[in-house]
């Protein structure tokens, strides 16, 4: 996000729940450290005031005072309200590692290429720790970003490394432009040809950390899904940012975002123009000299702006796919199709079968006629128990590698899943005990895995 936006990431303060199920397993142990670690920590207390000093490169943006602890790394200085040590070491650590990934993706070369405000030669980052910013989440400005720390203390943004990651390599992208133009979109007059589009900056810094916000529409379908909700807006459209207001809030993160990231991924996909990260940049540095948008975009990118606009939605009727093929929808139905003819089946089978199981005679267990019973049960426990653990891998693969944007809350989904194995367990449990019993109520298992099964999607389905 720029100085001048609100970030949409505030608007969603989810928590990221780590993918690796190991991690899940684990979760107990992890749960327990990282408490301890906000326990020790939030005994620090907030820094005097009197001690606090007022200066720093954001101090344009927003006048906040630092505590006069920075933290220095190769190419960061981190400053703080108060955030601890080894919160701003990792915030450093991430940053070196992101900063690394962008320079490389967009071909820039930044002992040659980056032009610093006078009084700077490393790039600020001021970590809050107690302060938020308006709308919350981060921005980036001339050689510096605003963000939480990994210790922030206002619970708004979530702190996982992952949400964070994401969140700093949009703003690094925007950094990294400014450097390479030697300002900051927001430093240039409205106007001004050599004011770069907010949608080029925002669709960039989107593209090239993969989305901050929800993801760019993949299909026909989606888009104009999109375009029916928020207006048929050109993102091209999209040169300078909006006043803010609610619905401002809710269509930049849900369209204006999306479709700005769209609109760049087009000009880097092998099926739509072709260019690469290095033309983007290519861009940026002609801006540096002085050359007007219009022409850095045309000749880089080998399309006018403005035919660009004229021509969007055309151009992605063509390059999007009118829907995605329904495997998944399909592959769905022929599975619950599978699924309710063996439960029915087994229901049917059990009520015929097991009042002769439960019957007094039954108690040797030996009975000619409990042979195929007792296989008719095997199986049916069979059948139960690969249906709960294939719908719980099905479940957890969904929850870790699906489209949920990266601040989205994973935990209550991972744990949710927990609760559905948990259960489906017990119920085969107390089902092996009915049969040893001899009690006709275990012919309900199917009945019963079904219930939890449901149960489950319908949680799921609240969750996300
Ligand atoms: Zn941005």
């Amino acid at each position: 996000m720029d100085d001048r936006t609100s970030d949409p990431l505030a608007l969603m303060t989810g928590r990221v729940c780590p993918r690796l199920m190991a991690m899940l397993l684990g979760g107990v142990l992890l749960a327990g450290v990282a408490s301890g670690c906000a326990d020790s920590s939030s005994h620090l207390e907030r820094p005097d005031p009197a001690q606090m000093v007022n200066s720093g490169s954001w101090y344009a943006r927003e006048q906040w005072p630092h505590d006069g602890r920075p933290f220095e790394s190769e190419d960061f200085v981190v400053y703080s309200d108060g955030a601890s040590l080894e919160a701003r070491q990792q915030l450093a650590g991430l940053a070196e590692e992101v900063l690394v990934e962008v320079v490389d993706e967009m071909g820039v070369d930044p002992e040659k290429m980056f032009r610093f405000p006078a009084d700077q030669d490393k790039i600020d980052l001021y970590a809050n720790r107690y302060n938020v910013l308006e709308g919350g989440g981060a921005r980036a400005y001339y050689a510096g970003v605003i963000i939480w720390s990994f210790d922030s203390e206002t619970g708004q943004d979530s702190t996982e490394v992952r949400a964070v990651r994401v969140t700093l390599k949009h703003e690094l992208v925007h950094v990294v432009e400014a450097l390479l133009k030697g300002r900051y979109v927001g430093d240039v007059a409205v106007g001004d040809p050599r004011r770069m589009p907010v949608w080029f900056s925002e669709g960039t810094a989107e593209a090239l950390s993969g989305g901050s916000t929800r993801s760019a529409p993949r299909t026909l379908d989606e888009m104009n899904g999109l375009t029916a909700e928020y207006g048929r807006i050109n993102p091209i459209a999209w040169k300078v940012d909006l006043p803010l207001s609610e619905s401002v809030l809710r269509s930049y993160p849900n369209y204006y975002y999306p479709m700005a990231h769209l609109a760049v991924e087009y000009l880097l996909d092998a099926d739509g123009l072709d260019r690469s990260p290095k033309d983007l940049a290519a861009v940026m540095l002609d801006m540096g000299n002085d050359v007007s948008f219009a022409e850095a975009f045309e000749s880089h990118i080998g399309i006018s702006e403005s035919d660009y606009e004229v021509q969007f939605f055309t151009r992605m009727d063509a390059y999007l796919p009118q829907s995605e093929f329904p495997l998944e929808a399909i592959g769905l139905g022929l599975v619950s199709v599978l699924v309710a003819g063996l439960i029915g089946g087994s229901l049917v089978w059990g009520f015929r079968h097991w009042p002769v199981v439960a019957a007094p005679t039954g108690a040797s267990g030996m009975s000619a006629g409990d042979r195929p019973t007792r296989r008719g049960f095997l199986v049916e426990i069979l059948v139960v128990a690969v249906i709960s653990v294939g719908f719980a891998v099905l479940l957890l693969v969904r929850i870790a590698v699906s489209d949920l944007p990266p601040y989205a809350q994973r935990a209550p989904g991972y744990l949710t899943t927990v609760a559905y194995v948990v259960a489906s367990a017990g119920i085969l449990m107390w089902a092996i005990r009915r049969r040893a019993n001899h009690l006709r109520s275990a012919f309900l298992i199917p009945l019963l895995v079904v219930v939890a099964t449901g149960f489950t999607i319908v949680v799921v389905q609240a969750i996300f």
